[in-house]
């Protein structure tokens, strides 16, 4: 009896106990899945069909095929804004806000109060960091109106989380890592440093300094570049390797493989940024960051935001559909799969949290379209802004009426409008009302125009509501033109070779999202998300408080 008595109390506390420990799981379960480390990863120029269109050549233990099986993947996510361009991405994922706000409408803008271009990251009060390149480090977030997610999980930690960013494009590196960033680093393609400016700090950290030391570009030239594939696999995927509309980049000749890196060795770093070992660097700096920072060994979250800028480079010489682009993302594949793997054994598989976007998509190359039967055209800003001037100077002899045509946007003189207008000439009052109505009759009697948009008043042009919000998005008093050009799809502005992006198009702004690790379901969804989801998801994953000026939604389907 007194056995029994023993065993049932036993097994009573057993039951407690275990009670107990359920308790305390529970109570795990139901607080925030907090990584350790939050990995940013943008890919510059990644259409959003990269993901299906290149998956035989995807790797298994690759990056792509992880982070999509093992993930969350919005195959619905669109930029809701223009222009589409790297600036103005990179401030989009990480203020979850929109140009209108946030200030950076485009990589370069006509300001209108300082009456003159400004570059998106451009800061004429500091200096360069790392290298003798003087111009290549006046650069810093000071043109950013409002907080990024990584400011505020500077804030929320009482600045002990820290936070890096990395890119070889400097816009690329400090826009996502805000203002209070610990540092935001860039490749200096004078000197093959990567760089900072007197922003951040004084001199580079030991870690920065011990990787410029190696002269990594050297010994990736020395590899030269040809295909990573089965030569079958890019006749079945791909256009013809070489193309008259292919840029010739890596000599006056070719535009086909094999591409001899070895020739640039010591002599020109600039060359990279266009191979995909552009992509191996950073993979190698991001590392590097993480062991030198003790990024994930920290008890706050901490946070590296990186930046592939090499697809962005071979895409505007190659095309989507050319070899090299091919080649470029098999190879990111397995390098995306290194950095995994360096994360599982470094910080720990499921203590880190990785997301993978693109700042913007792009356009196939115009006379691919052509030879395709598909719509497309070629168009140059930079004369347009000549032809404009040419109008008033033949009917008013006034020559300087239009500023800038930058990103499809007109700039109008407003200085010498109201000069103008004080005078009436034979053809009536010369005010901005009509010099507007004469431009854009003017411009939209060519063939590659769609509409000509008076983006002060854009209710005034039928418009579908998708478009309309876009350029309500975008507009911002001081940075923004007075008319806006809507090119007919397939038209780009973008030279004589080659392809680019910023359009409203589904072709520029259909990108990729991508969640994976700590905090993060498995699944995907069709649902259509935007760029400006992304900061507020984050801010509900890490429980801190969104942006400043971030107008996206959480996506909620993403997070446990
Ligand atoms: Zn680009």
């Amino acid at each position: 009896m007194k056995k029994i008595m023993l065993l049932y109390v036993l097994s009573f506390l057993t039951a407690f106990a275990f009670a107990q420990n359920n308790n305390s799981t529970a109570s795990k379960n139901t607080s925030p899945d907090q990584p350790k480390l939050v990995i940013g990863i943008v890919v510059d120029q990644m259409r959003w069909d990269y993901l299906y269109r290149f998956q035989d050549a995807y790797q298994p233990t690759g990056g792509f095929k992880r982070l999509l099986g093992e993930g969350f993947t919005c195959d619905n996510t669109f930029i809701n804004y223009l222009p589409s361009v790297t600036g103005a991405g990179h401030a989009c994922i990480y203020t979850g806000s929109v140009p209108a706000i946030h200030g950076i409408n485009g990589n370069n803008w006509w300001d209108n109060n300082l009456k003159k271009m400004m570059y998106c990251v451009q800061d004429d009060s500091v200096k360069t960091v790392g290298s003798n390149t003087q111009d290549a480090g006046k650069m810093s977030p000071k043109n950013l109106y409002v907080t990024t997610i990584t400011d505020e999980l500077r804030i929320a930690s009482n600045f002990q989380s820290k936070v890096i960013g990395l890119s070889i494009k400097d816009r690329g590196s400090i826009l996502p890592a805000g203002h209070a960033a610990n540092g935001a680093y860039w490749y200096d393609a004078q000197s093959g440093n990567f760089i900072t400016s007197t922003y951040y700090m004084k001199a580079l950290p030991e870690w920065v300094r011990a990787l410029n030391t190696r002269k990594l570009v050297d010994s990736f030239y020395a590899k030269n570049w040809d295909l990573s594939l089965s030569k079958n696999l890019y006749t079945s995927l791909c256009d013809a390797d070489e193309n008259s509309y292919e840029s010739k980049i890596f000599d006056t000749v070719h535009t086909g493989f094999p591409y001899q890196l070895a020739l640039f060795t010591g002599k020109d770093y600039s060359k990279i940024a266009y191979t995909p070992y552009g992509n191996d660097l950073l993979v190698e700096a991001a590392k590097k960051a993480i062991e030198g920072e003790q990024l994930g060994n920290h008890t706050v979250t901490d946070f590296l935001a990186i930046s592939f800028s090499s697809p962005d480079y071979i895409g505007h010489a190659f095309g989507p559909n050319s070899w090299e682009m091919l080649d470029n993302y098999s190879r990111l594949d397995v390098s995306l799969g290194n950095l995994l793997d360096y994360l599982d054994n470094t910080v720990g598989k499921n203590k880190y949290t990785v997301f993978l976007t693109a700042d913007h998509a792009g356009a196939h190359i115009p006379e691919y379209l052509q030879k395709n039967k598909l719509p497309a055209g070629r168009w140059e800003d930079k004369d347009i802004k000549n032809e404009l001037n040419g109008i008033f100077e033949k009917e008013y002899s006034i020559s300087d009426l239009v500023t800038a045509v930058n990103d499809y946007a007109v700039y109008l003189n407003h200085d010498e409008i109201e000069y103008v207008k004080q005078f009436a000439g034979p053809l009536g009052k010369l005010d901005e009302e009509k010099i507007k109505n004469m431009i854009t009759s003017y411009l939209i009697k060519k063939e590659m125009v769609l509409q000509v948009v008076d983006l002060k008043n854009l209710n005034r042009n039928p418009l579908p509501q998708k478009i309309r919000d876009m350029l309500n998005n975008s507009y911002t008093p001081v940075r923004s033109g007075d008319l806006e050009i809507i090119m007919k799809s397939g038209v780009m502005s973008s030279g004589k070779t080659g392809m680019t992006h910023g359009a409203w198009y589904n072709y520029d702004t259909h990108i990729p999202l991508l969640w994976y690790g700590a905090g993060i379901n498995q699944g995907h969804s069709f649902i259509n998300t935007d760029m400006a989801d992304i900061a507020p998801t984050l801010a509900a994953l890490l429980h801190i408080q969104m942006p400043s000026g971030a107008v996206g939604k959480v996506i909620t389907e993403v997070l446990k």
